[in-house]
């Protein structure tokens, strides 16, 4: 708390009153946008650049608007942390590796109420306020799901006016840019901060230090000591605001970048991958350089390792110092602080808060136990068994020694306990261990959340059962009262208002607009399901944001796409599991009977697919190239013209999400049951309005639910049948006894999608035939194309189409995050709302 903010929450009378006293007198509605938006336009687009009116281009304008609308929510902004600290409740803190952010201004401009008051001074400027927003780039410090679940979570508990904060990484470079060329995925390197960005805020006054026990080397992706010699880092925050719908409450997103004290002294390494080509010399700043492209393998890499405990050190300093200058008890932490930490990634939290509170704060191992399990909680993401994080022990060893003293404490207590509840059950004791032994012994970082956290959540119903009962089942049989669920969901703000204007427009004009805050609202919507001139409204809306988007695509990329088609949707990173190529298979098969039956019967269909692979995933990038091909060759085909067309979106980002995913008809989710742990491209397209095709797995199962199955189009082997059928299921059989999936996979392997490039699928015969399909890909074909056509029947009757549409945007109210907020505040955090004051 700096001195300036003291004195501003002085202002706000001391002593024993009660919040809603408080409140009444104090509680500050929306900003007020005080008309000054023309001088702090002007002054921003020629003073920040020091440059003649008339030589501004569309970047100076964007940053002179987004500098701009930053004035405007920086007093609410100070109120907001001068509130928390005069008021000193309990905050929430979110740790996370990923926040999957992307664009903020016209975000923030809609939360904040100003969108009338933006497209008023854009017309007296002459500014085109839709070529301006391009300016901005993603803020794509993410992967996928959970780095975008982190940021719709920031949204909500912002508009819920919660006091919380989340903590990350400020990586210069995110996620890859992805290029498409003869097929193939081309990765670039992603450097949005080569412009200033102008809603960060660098904080060096708050800086960390964060000490290494010695220096090291990266060397092929392992790490190597150097002797004896200590160091460290420093911790500097940058803060985004995070506005909350309504503009009442401005939280903080505080993200780390590493730098180098003055004697420094770190050497050079080289690993000759994307993250080593991005990072070649190993200074303190390579620390924060660039984000690990691949979210489902723990690739084990030296350098990942320390932005975990970077994150980790930084936040907890920072977040204790916090504490500490408010609270003088440290056995209060439990009833101050909630930290969330999202994935295993930053479970490095349990030995460093320990690390705190018996070095620091000098207390003795039980009370120091007991405040760190009290105040962590854990959410893990995935069953597969690549994406648990291990890392070598000897890291710790070398690196962070204190760690590894602390870390072995808790395991040597916890396999006690073990033995003490499950005597001569060794098995058990080797499995709940957080040492796994072996030639290279590992810290198994799951284990060790579990162990040190009083809550652990999976992020679906059937994933949180997976987990409970086959994932770390021995951990939920010793400690069932720490495991509970909670379904992930999206901020309609961005995912419906802001991305979907004529369907957010249309739901207001029937329910009015209280869905914005509280989405169970949408339910209303269910009567109008059966009402004609509703209907019609509704089917007027979609064709008008397809037609948009059709217009967006031509000017674009000069493709052309038929808005009166189907659109048929997958976008998602590209993996095995979720099975893109179940999708291309598909696809293949419709070929196949149109080439074969040219008089049939089907809708026009377009096929959109989106996604990027991580670059070091061979299988996935083949896919990409398959999908690419396909589409060549079916647009090369004059019969196929006004019926199929399959186009593959380069780039995939929140802000392609954004476009399309409101533009839908149709939402693919057929990943193998019981191995996505929730999805949330289902929930956005869900709410605007798309009928879903998916398999029952993760939140699909409770979409499904929410909105009747009959209102579904649910297909395939469920979880239970997937595992039970592991040990004799064999594809060939499926080959042999199934003519359409033969003929569909003869045309593939005898290249008439790869014509100049022979053999370049054989990767594809290998996974489906030759290894066994691991993901039983030819299990499912059949019932797939079975939905299939009984969605693509549906669609010629438009008015049934648009009942079911309705009735699953009316049965979406659940998967709003904000729910989910209210959920882990009530249940995990117990955290209150606390709406900020403003000073007289
Ligand atoms: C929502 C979202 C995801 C997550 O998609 P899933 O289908 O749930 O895997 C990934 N990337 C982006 C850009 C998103 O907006």
């Amino acid at each position: 708390m700096s001195e300036k903010s003291m004195a501003a929450s002085a202002k706000v009378p001391a002593g024993k009153v009660t919040e809603s006293e408080l409140l009444k007198q104090y509680g500050c509605g929306p900003v007020q946008f005080a008309g000054t938006a023309n001088g702090l336009y002007e002054r921003h687009l020629i003073f920040d650049n020091v440059i003649a009116l008339e030589k501004t281009g569309a970047r100076e304008r964007f940053e002179a608007i987004a500098r701009s609308v930053r004035d405007v929510l920086s007093q609410r902004w100070i109120s907001t942390e001068d509130t928390y600290h005069y008021v000193n409740p309990k905050r929430a803190y979110y740790l996370s590796m990923e926040f999957l952010i992307g664009r903020s201004l016209s975000n923030n401009v809609t939360n904040l109420l100003l969108n009338d008051i933006v497209k008023q001074i854009a017309v007296q400027k002459h500014i085109d306020l839709l070529s301006m927003l391009e300016q901005e780039p993603d803020a794509g410090l993410g992967n996928g799901g959970l780095g975008r679940l982190a940021a719709c979570f920031l949204d909500s508990m912002a508009t819920m006016q919660l006091p919380a904060m989340g903590y990350g990484l400020r990586y210069e470079y995110g996620i890859f840019k992805q290029s498409i060329r003869d097929g193939w995925q081309h990765e670039q390197p992603d450097n949005w901060l080569r412009h200033p960005d102008p809603w960060e805020v660098a904080r060096p006054q708050d800086m960390v230090e964060v000490r290494l026990n010695c220096s090291f080397e990266i060397c092929g992706g392992s790490l190597r000591a150097i002797n004896g010699q200590s160091s460290s880092l420093l911790g500097i925050p940058f803060d985004r605001p995070v506005v909350g719908y309504g503009g009442k409450t401005v939280n903080t997103l505080r993200l780390w970048a590493a730098a180098a004290p003055d004697y420094f002294d770190f050497r050079r390494f080289s690993s000759g991958d994307f993250v080593g080509a991005l990072a070649e010399t190993l200074t303190a700043e390579s620390v924060t350089r660039v984000l690990y492209p691949d979210d489902t393998t723990s690739m084990g890499q030296g350098l990942r390792f320390i932005q975990e405990y970077f994150l980790v050190a930084c936040s907890l300093a920072d977040l204790v110092r916090r504490f500490r200058s408010n609270n003088a008890d440290w056995n209060t932490l439990p009833e101050k602080v909630a930290i969330q930490l999202n994935d295993t990634h930053p479970s490095m939290a349990v030995p460093e808060l320990m690390r705190i509170l018996l070095d620091e704060a000098h207390l003795g191992w039980d009370v120091a136990w007991n405040i760190t399990q009290k105040t962590l909680a854990y959410t893990n993401h995935t069953l597969l068994p690549e994406a648990l994080e291990k890392w070598p022990l000897v890291w710790f060893e070398r690196l962070l020694p204190r760690l590894l003293e602390i870390i072995l404490e808790i395991n040597r207590r916890l396999l006690s306990d073990v033995r003490g509840q499950f005597a001569g059950d060794e098995g058990r004791v080797e499995r709940m261990s957080i040492v796994e032994e072996g030639d290279v012994r590992k810290i198994r970082m799951a284990n060790l959340a579990i162990a040190g956290s009083h809550s652990t959540n999976g992020v679906a119903a059937i994933h949180s059962g997976l987990l409970r009962t086959v994932t770390v089942r021995d951990f939920a049989e010793m400690f069932p009262e720490r495991f509970n669920n909670k379904t992930n969901g999206v901020t309609p703000r961005r995912w419906l208002l802001l991305a979907n204007p004529m369907l957010a427009n249309t739901i207001t004009g029937a329910i009015g607009d209280g869905w914005i805050t509280d989405f169970s609202q949408v339910d209303k919507l269910k009567p109008l399901a059966d009402d004609k001139g509703f209907r019609e409204t509704f089917l007027k809306a979609k064709r008008a944001t397809k037609v948009q988007f059709a217009d967006w695509l031509k000017s674009t990329s000069g493709q052309t796409v038929d808005p009166d088609s189907i659109f048929d949707c997958q976008v998602k990173r590209i993996h095995e599991y979720k099975r893109q190529l179940l999708n291309a298979l598909r696809i293949v098969t419709l070929y196949n009977q149109l080439r074969t039956n040219p008089g049939l019967d089907m809708a026009p269909r377009t096929f959109f697919f989106a996604g990027k692979a991580a670059p070091a995933y061979h299988l996935a990038k083949v896919i990409i190239k398959f999908i690419n091909n396909l589409a060549g060759t079916i647009d090369g085909d004059p019969a196929m013209r006004g019926r199929l067309k399959v186009i593959f979106l380069p780039d995939y980002c929140v802000s392609l999400a954004e476009r399309l995913i409101p533009a839908s008809d149709v939402s693919n989710q057929i990943s193998t049951a019981g191995y996505e742990a929730s999805g949330t491209s289902n929930m956005k397209f869900m709410m605007n309005g798309a009928l879903t095709i998916g398999t029952r797995d993760g939140a699909t199962i409770e979409m499904a639910e929410e909105a009747g199955e009959e209102n579904f189009f649910l297909f395939g082997l469920t979880a239970r049948q997937v595992a039970d059928s592991r040990s004799w299921y064999n594809p060939h059989w499926h080959y042999d006894n199934d003519a359409e999936t033969r003929s569909a996979l003869d045309l593939i392997f005898s290249d008439y999608f790869s014509r100049y490039e022979p053999g370049v699928f054989a990767p594809l015969r290998n996974i489906l035939l030759n290894r066994g399909d691991y993901y039983m890909h030819l299990a499912d074909i059949k019932s797939y194309l079975e939905a299939d056509r009984r969605l693509c029947g549906l669609y010629a009757d438009r008015h049934e189409w648009a009942r079911k549409a309705i009735l699953n945007v009316a049965g979406s109210g659940k998967f709003s995050s904000d729910r989910t907020i209210a959920e882990y505040a009530g249940e995990i955090w117990q955290v209150r709302p606390c709406p900020v004051l403003c000073p007289v």
